[in-house]
């Protein structure tokens, strides 16, 4: 564990997680609390994480994902029904009664994205795309070295013609192209509408994750969870699984709070 912006230190914080009115927990998944593994699909959950947040859940935490996934197929992963996610970097709201809202797209960012994903697929990486509501990701964390060259190169002549409102963004293991009205950023920001007084803490690993930390308000604590530290706005490092188990532990046992909690 590292602090990375004193005075704010994971003390103060859980002194003041344990006096507030209400808490909210907002979580990305891959990377942050399951470790990416050679096939998406197969992402879990670290062990011992899940009881944590269940825990936490019951003491009146308010737990909420945000990530880069389609919000069902994150959804169908987590051991836990009822939860709000924001999916596809904020593009889709599922609700906690599994309403699924997704944000209208531009019509001109909509054609590129599906010019995008022809290209790649006529190129012969039809398997390294994936398409998602408002982007398209190219992954080559799994590649061997020449298709990954090759990807590499791919993705920087897709970035060299990117229409006006669109964004390329490196993340672990690949790059995306998506719209850039919303993000992590615009989804948290929405949840803290819906939630002025809670104490919030937000959990991300990747470079997509910073515009949620760049969200938090001042009181509110930004954990990078990761292998390596890397330059970020996060105020806490935190190396997994270990710490994050730690840190989630000191979460799910502080006392009840009396705000106006999902359920305790
Ligand atoms: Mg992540």
């Amino acid at each position: 564990m590292k602090e990375l912006a004193p005075p704010k230190t994971l003390d103060r914080f859980f002194s003041d997680l344990a006096r507030a009115r209400a808490r909210l927990l907002v979580l990305d998944y891959d990377g942050t609390l399951a470790p990416f593994a050679m096939r998406r699909e197969d992402a879990q959950l670290y062990p011992g994480v899940a009881p944590l947040l269940e825990t936490a859940i019951s003491r009146g935490t308010e737990i909420a994902f945000i990530t880069g996934r389609p919000a069902r197929e994150l959804a169908d992963r987590l051991p836990f029904s009822g939860i709000e996610i924001f999916g596809a970097h904020g593009y889709e709201h599922l609700e906690t009664n599994g309403t699924l809202v997704q944000r209208p797209l531009p019509a001109p960012i909509e054609a590129a994205l599906s010019d995008m994903d022809q290209m790649v697929a006529t190129s012969g990486y039809a398997h390294a795309r994936e398409r998602k509501h408002g982007m398209l990701a190219i992954h080559w964390r799994h590649e061997e070295a020449g298709t990954r060259r090759a990807l590499e190169e791919l993705g920087a002549r897709l970035q060299g013609r990117l229409p006006a409102g669109m964004q390329a963004l490196s993340f672990d293991g690949g790059l995306e192209f998506r719209a850039m009205d919303h993000h992590k950023g615009t989804a948290l920001a929405e949840l803290l509408a819906r939630h002025p007084n809670a104490q919030v803490a937000y959990l991300g690993d990747d470079t997509t994750d910073e515009d949620a930390f760049a969200a938090l308000p001042p009181e509110g604590l930004g954990v990078l969870v990761r292998p390596e530290l890397r330059d970020t706005q996060a105020h806490i490092w935190l190396k997994p699984p270990e710490e994050l188990r730690e840190f989630l532990l000191q979460w799910a046992t502080l006392a009840p709070c009396h705000g106006p909690g999902r359920a305790y």
